[in-house]
């Protein structure tokens, strides 16, 4: 007996991502720090970093201890670096590693150059130029150069900040640019092997820095551009999945779903296999959405349920129990179902639940 295939799956194009890499690369000129936090953005944490591992990246960038230990158990040689502050606890393990921690306070500096008095540990500082996330602010830098010249348990090997609004607000942006430009080059002895980063995906497509050498794409190198004027360059690299089970032909004033959406004609619902329990948001009921089926766009109908969804396919000339149906991907982009769901790609793909099976191409 074969086990059957799942109702709704992820498939992942290997080659796509590999393309936006090259297109971070090419357009920012800068090495790259690969950003695969949240289980690479829903993409599979440990397949995404295996693949990133053969690309010669100085780091990739984790959100805490815990996905960082899962690169370093599966034997990924790309250090992992932990974007954002680091708790108490968590200190000791990632000193015991080798990964890259963030100094964002004067209590960090001074904890990890207690634990790095036997083995120097390698860190970058991170400093608050408009982002109110972590980091030591203009005033502070001074201080902050200071205890790290007198702490011999840490080699400073670079320097960061994060930008909160490359996406929305060029002129601050660009102020903040130059803000943390300036911030840099005060920082004496910098050589070129000192990493100096900046730029989530957004900031390296529409922005330039004197001082850095890294950029710290997320969503572009999955193939999303955050500003649509660049999505033209990338390729989606995953594409939500799932198949009609059954039609139901359904008369005019009939209701769908849970609160009873009334039919406003004779419809054709297909009823697809998946819901918000896969990830596919809730909040898309009602607002329009649609669903790729056999190269058309069909309407969600009614309300999106935990396992099941209804689409009007009234206008397709065929439809049939196990067509594949398209949620997102390459002919429906997930930040065009984000507007419609009234939240951001981000949040959509790293919401992608754990039933989903991703499907590594
Ligand atoms: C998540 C994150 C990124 C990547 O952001 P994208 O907008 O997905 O490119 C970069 N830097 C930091 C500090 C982050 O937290």
């Amino acid at each position: 007996m074969t086990e059957s295939p799942p109702r709704a799956w992820a498939e992942i194009d290997r080659s796509a991502l590999h393309h936006n890499l090259q297109v971070a690369r090419r357009h920012s000129g800068k090495n790259i720090m690969a950003v695969i936090k949240g289980g690479a953005y829903g993409h599979g944490l440990v397949e995404i970093a295996k693949e990133l591992d053969k690309q010669n990246l100085p780091f990739l960038g984790v959100a805490n201890t815990g996905e960082a230990r899962c690169l370093s158990k599966e034997g990924i040689k790309t250090r992992p670096y932990i974007l954002g502050a680091t708790l108490q606890s968590e200190r000791e393990e990632i000193a015991a590693y080798g990964w890259t921690p963030c100094l964002c306070s004067f209590e960090e500096i001074e904890h990890f150059n207690q634990l790095g008095k036997n083995s120097q540990i390698e860190a970058h500082l991170a400093l608050d130029t408009g982002m109110g996330r972590g980091g030591f602010l203009p005033p502070q830098l001074g201080e902050a150069l200071k205890k790290l010249r007198e702490a011999s348990g840490i080699k400073l090997t670079g320097v960061g900040s994060h930008l909160p609004v490359a996406d929305e607000d060029s002129v601050f942006t660009r102020k903040q640019f130059e803000l943390f430009d300036s911030m840099v080059e005060s920082i004496p002895g910098r050589d070129e092997k000192f990493h100096v980063h900046l730029s989530n995906s957004a900031g390296l497509l529409d922005y330039h820095s004197r001082t850095t050498n890294l950029v710290r794409p997320g969503l572009l190198i999955y193939g999303i551009s955050p500003l649509p004027a660049n999505q033209e360059f990338l390729k989606p690299v995953m594409t939500f999945k799932s198949r009609v089970s059954v039609i139901n032909h359904l008369p005019k004033g009939h209701g769908v779903s849970y609160g009873r959406t009334i039919l406003q004609r004779d419809t054709k619902a297909a009823v697809v296999g998946l819901g918000y329990g896969d990830g596919y948001p809730r909040s898309l009921s009602g607002k329009g959405a649609s669903v790729v089926l056999n190269n058309s766009l069909c309407p969600l109908l009614g309300r999106v349920t935990m396992d099941q969804i209804i689409v009007d396919v009234t206008e397709l000339d065929a439809c049939h129990p196990g067509d594949e149906a398209e949620l997102f991907g390459p002919n429906f982009l997930v930040s065009d179902l984000a507007i419609k769901a009234g939240t951001i790609p981000w949040e959509i793909l790293t919401q992608i639940t754990p039933r989903v099976t991703r499907i590594y191409r």
